[in-house]
């Protein structure tokens, strides 16, 4: 997953300056551990890499006073659970911190550097993994330490999920939710793989999100076969021509136009915001959702924002340079909007494709169907309250993601998830997300620390 990022420039109007903070002692150490946990090569497969990651954790939390941290082995990966008891317990139900361990492969050949060699750089913290989720991980981590050395006592229990194939599996999430339920159950989430701001290079903020939503992911492979033949003697029916038609369908085809609670709240911000056309869009948009014309022209500017998407990512066909195709298989890809039901985007795929081609949903494939989780209003407020101890009136948004994350799998087993996140980028700038790179603006790693304390304050406080 990635941070969401602002379209406009017009929320500026309703921005202060940043402080700019001086240099402050605690930052070497700050790098320092973030430095050991990104070179720490997790990647899918490499379970040791998680038992080095897990262990250095373990001592970290022991930092924080928290001894109570159990790790699950499964699925050639662990799961670390850690819980911060509460001394004089409100109670209320526990609040869940939640980040993932796990870092997408990189291949190394292709970066300008190694990319589990931790490098600082125009002030960007860079390695695989430093953007998403390490930085989010590492800012929980010392949040904690710091709230227990200035003698925080929690209200209610804090309890920390790091999973580790958030970006592959997601089985941690679905195993946590489910099997290991009585170890995380807790009031609601905030997850730290979403959420979060962007500031303008001169040093004004943009503005901060909050995920309340997001998109379902799934696969789906079409499939033509045909009995082929000796390609001198072509016939009008082709397994590549048929899977052709069908992907030229699907490029063509526009799912209908959907709002929900969370795409209708961080429009009505943004509408607010922008003067040009984009806000004028937003307007109308949201006047009336079903007008469709305005939804594509929105859809362009803001890709998977109003509808669901599917696009054809992967091609496979034929044998032989000399003979007719017997099979031809291509994968779309879908973000399926909330409300939608996979099997009916399947099936609509199906019409698309027409008789010659086979739609079929690949296994394994999918993250849970979600309803947004409801935007409470103590949550933004706190939300609103920590951030502004470093950017004060930054405009605050609920938000869906295009992207899945682990906190599909608890939503939908009840617990309701708030993507959160102190740290921000800047306006306009690559982070490498996924992709080469991989970056994370340093002032915005050390400044999410205190916005985390804050929001723990407020949330799991008097
Ligand atoms: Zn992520």
């Amino acid at each position: 997953m990635r941070r969401m990022t602002f379209l406009i420039a017009g929320l500026l109007a309703l921005t202060g300056a940043a402080n700019a903070q001086a240099s402050n002692p605690r930052h070497a150490a700050e790098r320092d551990l973030f430095a050991k946990i990104v070179e720490i090569p997790t990647v899918e497969g490499q379970t040791t890499e998680f038992k080095k990651l897990t262990s250095l954790l373990k001592s970290e939390f022991r930092k924080a006073g928290i001894t109570n941290v159990i790790v699950k082995d499964h699925d050639n990966t662990q799961t670390l659970i850690a819980r911060w008891p509460s001394p004089k317990p409100s109670g209320k139900k526990p609040i869940l911190l939640m980040a993932h361990m796990d870092v997408v492969a990189a291949k190394a050949s292709d970066w300008k550097y190694p990319p589990f060699q931790f490098r600082e750089e125009g002030g960007y913290y860079l390695g695989r993994g430093s953007n998403d989720n390490k930085a989010a991980l590492t800012g929980i981590v010392l949040a904690l330490q710091y709230l227990r050395a200035e003698k925080f006592t929690p209200t209610r229990d804090i309890v920390v999920l790091f999973t580790g194939d958030e970006e592959t599996t997601g089985n941690g999430a679905r195993r946590a939710a489910n099997e290991w339920r009585d170890l995380i159950d807790a009031e609601y989430a905030l997850n730290g793989d979403a959420g979060g701001g962007t500031v303008f290079p001169d040093g004004r903020v943009e503005g901060f999100g909050i995920q309340i939503a997001e998109k379902t992911y799934a696969d789906f492979r079409l499939t033509a076969v045909n009995r082929g033949g000796h390609s001198s003697v072509p016939r009008p029916d082709n397994a590549i021509y048929a899977l052709a038609n069908a992907l030229t369908a699907v490029e063509r085809h526009r799912f209908p136009a959907m709002i929900n609670d969370a795409t209708r709240a961080s429009f009505e911000v943004l509408a607010k915001g922008d003067r040009g056309q984009y806000g004028e869009l937003l307007r109308r948009f949201l006047a009336d959702p079903q007008d469709r014309e305005t939804a594509d022209l929105l859809e362009a500017m803001d890709p998977g924002s109003t509808r669901t998407r599917c696009v054809a990512t992967m091609l496979s066909g034929g044998h032989a340079p000399n003979a007719l195709p017997q099979k031809a298989e291509a994968n779309v890809n879908c973000r399926i909007f909330p409300g939608a039901k996979i099997e009916d985007i399947r099936q609509q795929l199906q019409t698309l494709s027409g008789p010659d081609v086979t739609v079929s949903a690949v296994e394994g494939s999918q993250t849970p169907e979600t309803a947004p989780s409801p935007m409470r209003d103590d949550i933004l407020q706190a939300y609103r309250a920590a951030v502004a101890t470093r950017f004060p009136n930054a405009p605050v948004l609920p938000f869906q993601s295009a992207g899945a994350t682990d906190g599909a799998f608890l939503r939908a087993a009840g617990i309701s998830v708030y993507g959160f996140g102190g740290l921000w980028g800047i306006v306009g700038q690559q982070e490498g997300a996924h992709g080469l790179d991989e970056r994370v603006w340093a002032e915005g790693f050390h400044g999410q620390i205190p916005i985390w304390m804050e929001m723990l304050r407020r949330v799991a406080g008097d």
